[in-house]
């Protein structure tokens, strides 16, 4: 791509995926097949509006790859969207949750919205006619391709989703599974609203616990006293942020589309949020200094940054002036491929969006797999597990004439509610995920970066999921 042609992300994620290919075995012809979009639905509908106007919706669901099933991904409603921009999510996808051995394909969809111009009526119509659509061309189901949240969008709609597609699809048992990200009481799982940056944490939380990693960055082990910079307060930002606060780091800045804030003492997200909410901008927010360009905030001296925001803001141009020793992209595809060879030559450690985000789709799996087993996680063994830990604590008690304090007492007994299981499976893929790729990384050292032997991973195991499978027929 020369500097002058207009960025192409899907370009950009084959541009990714064939520096990696160099690093496997693959022959041209399968690795040509994992690459490719299988099937980019694009669509138009009218809708009317409330003032009686009709407009034509632009709207997409690309189904990257069925070498598992269903297809999975999110819908994202932006003024940006285009074929484009919705093939190399779909593709991101694929190579995601392969990594994180989420057995789905890829997908995604985007509907060309400025969600804030629409009254919630009007939004609920787009969303139930895109689904009818997709019902039509049958591109939705639980075992055919399974939407879920992504820019824009989040639990209202995917309820708007699935009343849809079940009121279509009379009886079948399994409609809940057509798409995930659900209210709790339409099917959700709980967990799944901070899955994205609680993955996001644990992923890079991994990383800092990598001594040789931190010592290459002249950084100590582990997140606590690091300071970091968020890019964007949406679902991902606003979680990110959460966890690490929590977890002893400093948020020093947070920006968004009005501009950015910094406090070197560390914000905290929740006041943040509730400021803005007040205001209507991030900006002027009681002890914070005010950046009035918001992305001169990814230029600040910090210790980790989190691009939470969208595609592309990290390019060629404003890397050199990127200073953070690790940069988490909790976004999709924010760095550009100019922006990894510069942060390769820097050593900057880039941990790269295809598996650190993946957190939202490994809950979402997890949501799907309680939507067909139809109960909730916990349901079974929580008590049993309350009353067995009860008994083992009172044994030990009484052989040893001791007692625990009420705190350990309460932790000891607490059987695990649906939450506990799922932050906890959460947990366990992102820090394989992180040592898998660290692995491949160390096995292979002139693979230059970490987004590449993510890439290795990911088009090995889909390799394999081909080569297995066949070619049909
Ligand atoms: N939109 C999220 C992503 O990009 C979640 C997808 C899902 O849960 O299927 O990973």
């Amino acid at each position: 791509m020369s500097n002058n042609a207009p960025y192409s992300f899907f370009k950009s994620v084959e541009k990714s995926f064939d520096k990696a290919s160099k690093f496997t075995n693959w022959e041209n012809g399968l690795l040509e097949q994992i690459k490719a979009c299988n099937s980019v639905y694009s669509m138009r509908f009218p809708v009317k509006m409330d003032d009686g106007r009709i407009e034509v919706i632009e709207a997409y669901r690309v189904q990257h790859s069925q070498h598992k099933s269903p297809c999975k991904g999110g819908i994202r409603f932006s003024e940006e969207v285009n074929q484009d921009e919705v093939m190399a999510l779909a593709s991101l996808m694929t190579y995601k949750c392969a990594i994180v051995n989420v057995p789905f394909g890829g997908g995604k969809g985007g509907i060309k919205i400025n969600p804030r111009e629409h009254s919630t009526y009007e939004l609920e119509k787009i969303t139930r006619r895109y689904t009818a659509e997709l019902v039509k061309k049958n591109f939705i189901g639980p075992g055919i391709d399974v939407p879920a949240p992504d820019y824009g969008t989040g639990e209202r709609e995917m309820a708007w989703i699935v009343d849809t597609y079940a009121s279509l699809k009379p009886g079948e048992i399994d409609a809940a599974g057509c798409v995930t990200g659900k209210p709790i009481t339409q099917g959700g799982v709980r967990g799944r609203k901070e899955a994205t940056g609680l993955g996001v944490f644990f992923g890079i939380r991994e990383v800092c616990n990598m001594k040789e990693e931190m010592e290459k960055r002249g950084l100590t082990v582990g997140v606590a006293g690091k300071t970091v910079v968020v890019q964007g307060l949406g679902n991902v930002g606003y979680h990110s942020a959460k966890f690490f606060r929590e977890h002893g780091s400093k948020v020093i800045a947070i920006a968004e589309f009005e501009g950015a804030i910094f406090n070197a003492e560390g914000l905290n997200e929740e006041e943040v949020f509730q400021h803005r909410k007040k205001t209507g901008s991030i900006l002027n927010f009681p002890g914070a200094t005010n950046i009035t360009k918001s992305t001169d905030a990814l230029e600040l001296a910090c210790d980790i940054l989190i691009p939470a925001a969208l595609e592309n803001v990290i390019n060629g141009e404003n890397a050199p002036r990127v200073q953070a020793k690790i940069i988490g992209e909790a976004a999709n595809g924010p760095l550009t491929p100019e922006a990894d060879d510069i942060f390769a030559a820097k050593g900057t450690l880039v941990v790269p969006d295809m598996y650190l985000n993946a957190g939202g789709v490994t809950v979402s799996y997890f949501e799907w797999l309680k939507n067909l087993s139809h109960v909730r996680y916990g349901r079974m063994e929580k008590r049993f597990t309350e009353n067995l830990n009860t008994h083992i604590l009172s044994q030990i008690e009484e052989l040893t004439g001791k007692t625990v304090s009420a705190a350990e007492r309460g932790f000891i007994m607490h059987g695990p509610e649906e939450v506990d299981l799922v932050h906890s499976g959460l947990e366990e893929t992102m820090i394989t995920a992180t040592r898998e790729i660290m692995q491949i990384w160390k096995d292979n050292p002139s693979i230059p970066d970490m987004r590449t032997a993510a890439y290795v991973c990911a088009i090995n195991k889909v390799g394999t999921s081909y080569a297995e499978l066949g070619i049909f027929p």
